[in-house]
């Protein structure tokens, strides 16, 4: 049954607070009114910034709907106990929230480690990944796939990988911006419930999702930004790193890699 338009414009909604509130974190993390000030301050770069004392259970000690990092309380004050992935699942359903719906084979939800400390968020599902109802399977996800266990030397399955669609774009071009949105409540979801240390955002069209603003790739990769609490670090995604397969483009997003694991490490 496909929902009907009050459900529509709920979602809708969602979308937009989600977006309202990451775009506050950022302002606040990044100085609040002092970003006011006619130069504004450059975002962070280097070393993580010691890690904060919230009076956080400590992750190892969380019980379920206990906070153990900044998202978790942004996931407590808006909906109580964070979901779990099945519930979240479970609320998407059969979805027919946007035309990507009519194209697709599959929903391709995400894969990994419901409790991972690090989640990488792509774009959306290609043909490989529309055929298996997983994400980062077809030539760019076995990229991924080798730069997880091989580069960061940790098993793909201690990860959790999503994108910021579900289903396939057609012609595997950019979701457009109405699709993204009807989505978006699922990928805060997603992140609700897995409550990752560290964010790794994978190209552009991911890292404007989770910034809130249209942004350059390679301005903003390797610097540290925050997404409703949670340490978000941008890199290439590796479809563009196989379509320029440089040594210097590898060393970059290696550099990003080791960043994001080290962060993930350190706040735990
Ligand atoms: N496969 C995915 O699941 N996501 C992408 O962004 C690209 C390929």
């Amino acid at each position: 049954m496909s929902p009907g338009p009050e459900r529509a414009l709920a979602d809708e909604l969602r979308a937009t607070l989600g977006a309202a509130r990451a775009w506050l974190a950022e302002w606040l993390e990044e100085g609040g009114e002092a970003s006011l000030a006619p130069a504004a301050a450059p975002a962070v770069q280097g070393p993580p910034p010691p890690r904060r004392t919230t009076g956080l259970v400590p992750r190892s000690e969380a019980q379920p709907g206990e906070a153990r990092s900044v998202g978790d309380l942004f996931a407590l004050a808006r909906s109580g106990p964070r979901p779990t992935l099945e519930e979240v699942r479970a609320r998407l359903g059969d979805c027919r929230r946007c035309p990507l719906c009519e194209g697709r084979s599959r929903i391709v939800f995400g894969d990994g480690n419901p409790d991972a400390d690090l989640l990488f968020v792509g774009e959306g599902p290609g043909a490989e990944e529309d055929k298996r109802g997983l994400p980062f399977v077809g030539r760019a996800g076995e990229l991924l796939t080798r730069m997880i266990e091989r580069g960061l030397e940790i098993p793909r399955s201690e990860v959790y990988i999503c994108n910021i669609v579900k289903c396939r774009p057609p012609g595997n071009r950019e979701p457009a911006p109405h699709e993204v949105a009807s989505c978006r409540p699922f990928l805060d979801q997603q992140i609700d419930a897995v409550a990752p240390r560290v964010i790794v955002a994978l190209g552009r069209p991911a890292t404007s999702v989770l910034l809130g603003r249209d942004v350059s790739i390679t301005r903003v990769r390797g610097v540290w930004h925050e997404y409703r609490g949670i340490p978000v670090m941008p890199t290439f995604h590796p479809a563009f790193i196989l379509r320029q397969y440089t040594e210097e483009n590898r060393r970059l997003v290696w550099q990003d890699l080791r960043a994001a694991l080290a962060r993930a490490r350190a706040e735990g």
